[in-house]
């Protein structure tokens, strides 16, 4: 074994970046290697899919080269990282007494080697050699890419939906089904049913339970700061994701964000493996009929439901296959 260029050191943690963006993550990867050219330690991005502000790429290549090498020092290793470490990044590079730190591109507005801040510059008693620059063009293009994607994708979605949880959640989307419920029915059902339903399904306890036990998801819509709606599904044994809610406050209608609902279910079915959404809607709930045939739904069978007290529901059921 014999100590390459930073370019083959650095062309290996561009590939763990690509691996990043690949999975969603900002593109950035990171090796540790030792001064007779073993690669101790390898770590890309992983903080949104780990749900943790430490799974920085740096962090992960020293975590494993500690465990690699068998300790926490790391003199005689460089690190390679595509883009300029952070503070905590470099804090854990002082900590770890590594030699050399070579990088990409450079971060300005984080960038603890020089563009923010200088962290290895502080009179500390350590202090690695820093290379700047290597292969700064190809991680900078990979980071531009990734980024102008993620503003094309947030600029087709103009809503958020947020998984309901806690209790708080709980109480919100209750609170917006009250609302919505007695605003939208009226026309279709008397005020005692929109009352008993909205007690039976859509109280604080209703909806608990569902999700403790019933196997459902609540969301709520979320539009900047408003919430704006709700939707709540249910995977089914058979394959096909029912989707029990979809409500959107009278002032937000017609904006196209039903469509966006369902276009985040369509994926949601693609993730985990569903072929179709299917609903049941009243019968004479026209303008939802309306909504759901031009997503693209059709009518597959109807039916009388009965929900207790001497009320029913006269449903259509409605499919979406899902393709692709
Ligand atoms: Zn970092």
């Amino acid at each position: 074994m014999q100590f390459m260029n930073d370019e083959y050191y650095m062309a290996a943690a561009l590939k763990l970046a690509h691996e990043a963006a690949a999975d969603g993550e900002t593109p950035v990867g990171a090796v540790v290697v030792r001064q007779d050219g073993f690669i101790a330690g390898k770590g890309r991005n992983r903080r949104e899919k780990g749900r943790n502000a430490l799974y920085h790429a740096e962090i992960l290549a020293i975590d494993e080269a500690c465990r690699t090498l068998g300790g926490w020092r790391l003199s005689g290793c460089t690190l390679y990282v595509t883009l300029e470490p952070c503070p905590m990044c470099a804090g854990a590079i002082i900590n770890s007494r590594i030699d050399r730190v070579v990088f990409a591109a450079q971060d300005k507005v984080s960038g603890s080697a020089g563009s923010a801040v200088n962290l290895f510059e502080t009179g500390l008693n350590y202090r690695p050699a820093v290379t700047a620059g290597v292969m700064q063009e190809e991680s900078e293009t990979l980071l531009k890419d990734f980024f102008s994607k993620l503003r094309e994708e947030r600029k087709m979605f103009r809503i958020k939906l947020i998984e309901v949880k806690t209790d708080v959640q709980i109480e919100n989307t209750a609170v917006l089904a009250d609302e919505i419920w007695h605003e939208w029915f009226p026309s279709i059902l008397t005020g005692e049913q929109i009352d008993y339903m909205v007690e039976k399904f859509q109280s604080v306890g209703a909806i608990t339970e569902q999700i403790a036990s019933g196997g459902y998801t609540y969301y709520i819509i979320r539009k900047g700061n408003a919430y704006i709606g709700y939707t709540a599904i249910r995977p089914d044994d058979d394959g096909r994701l029912f989707l029990s809610k979809i409500y959107i406050k009278k002032e937000y209608r017609g904006n196209g964000y039903a469509k966006e609902v369902f276009e985040f279910l369509k994926k949601y079915c693609r993730e985990n493996r569903l072929n179709a959404i299917w609903l049941t809607v009243n019968k004479h709930n026209d303008n939802s009929i309306a909504v759901y045939k031009k997503c693209g739904f059709s009518m597959i069978g109807e039916g009388v439901a009965d929900i207790g007290n001497g009320f029913v529901m006269d449903d259509y059921y409605f499919q979406l296959d899902i393709t692709g």
